[in-house]
């Protein structure tokens, strides 16, 4: 674990844990370390810095899952992916003009743009949101506001760039003030989410907040009992933490995702090959 990911741990307001060994720490050389480390955090440092920091971090992570896979019920039972046949076969540009022409449910006459979804097309880590807010409707992308730098941090925290995962949501489009999606725009909207999963195959799907693991998992369950064990879509692996933008308004939860993320990417480990 290099310094920028503990960077972003510290945004998710994670502790960094010092090293076991203390005695190291107090070595000049390592409290030179820990210095660059935190210049890091405004870019100036180079890939070692702080490592054995990150190590000690990284065995704690490990530790700790091993609690985090045996917390929560047995996971709802799988989930197979809804189809429709007009979008079940659609290749990508194909997929993003359907979405641009869609006029299944009343949204596409308040959206400003629709927002198709964003980042690598062969990503092995799939996130999914809910719906576009304000500044997503404005700019056409997935997760640009407040609640997408926070998502940036998670993205980054397990060690990945926004560029290297795939982000889209439920809705294509606004609701008008950010309100819950309806049913009739969910089952209308739903199977366009559907082909994207399909198209980019990622190895695993992070759900962000309620609304998307609910409807993704097609469940009621609360987000609290869906978090803390994997569930699947198809035999595609599913980790359900909660929403940035819910992480925003209580930061205290942060730690809780943080767990979560780390269940992903144990997750990650098992399926990649
Ligand atoms: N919240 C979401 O769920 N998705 C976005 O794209 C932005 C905010």
């Amino acid at each position: 674990m290099d310094a920028q990911r503990l960077h972003y741990l510290r945004a998710l307001d994670i502790d960094v844990w010092v090293p076991r060994d203390a005695e190291e720490e107090q070595k000049p050389e390592a409290q030179e370390s820990r210095h660059e480390a935190r210049d890091h955090e405004s870019g100036r440092v180079t890939r070692d810095a702080g490592h054995d920091v990150g190590r000690a971090q990284s065995d704690r992570v490990t530790r700790h899952v091993s609690r985090v896979t045996t917390i929560g019920e047995a996971p709802i039972g799988e989930i197979t992916a809804s189809t429709d046949a007009s979008v079940a076969t659609l290749d990508w540009p194909a997929l993003e003009a359907a979405v641009k022409a869609c006029a299944k449910c009343g949204l596409h006459r308040t959206r400003k743009n629709p927002v198709f979804g964003v980042g690598n097309r062969q990503a092995q880590w799939m996130v999914i949101g809910e719906a576009p807010g304000a500044d997503e409707d404005a700019q056409g992308e997935p997760f640009v506001g407040r609640a997408g730098q926070l998502l940036n941090s998670m993205i980054k925290a397990v060690g990945l760039q926004r560029e290297d995962v795939y982000i889209a949501n439920i809705l294509k489009s606004r609701p008008p003030n950010n309100r819950d999606p309806a049913p009739d725009e969910v089952t209308a909207c739903i199977p366009y989410l559907h082909r994207q999963i399909e198209l980019v195959n990622p190895k695993l799907l992070l759900c962000v907040g309620r609304i998307a693991a609910q409807n993704l998992l097609n469940t009621d369950t609360p987000i609290g009992k869906l978090r803390g064990q994997v569930h699947r879509l198809g035999n595609r692996p599913v980790v359900v933490t909660y929403h940035p933008a819910y992480l925003l308004r209580s930061p205290g939860e942060k730690r809780r995702a943080w767990q979560d993320l780390v269940l992903a990417m144990h997750t990650m480990q098992g399926v990649a090959g």
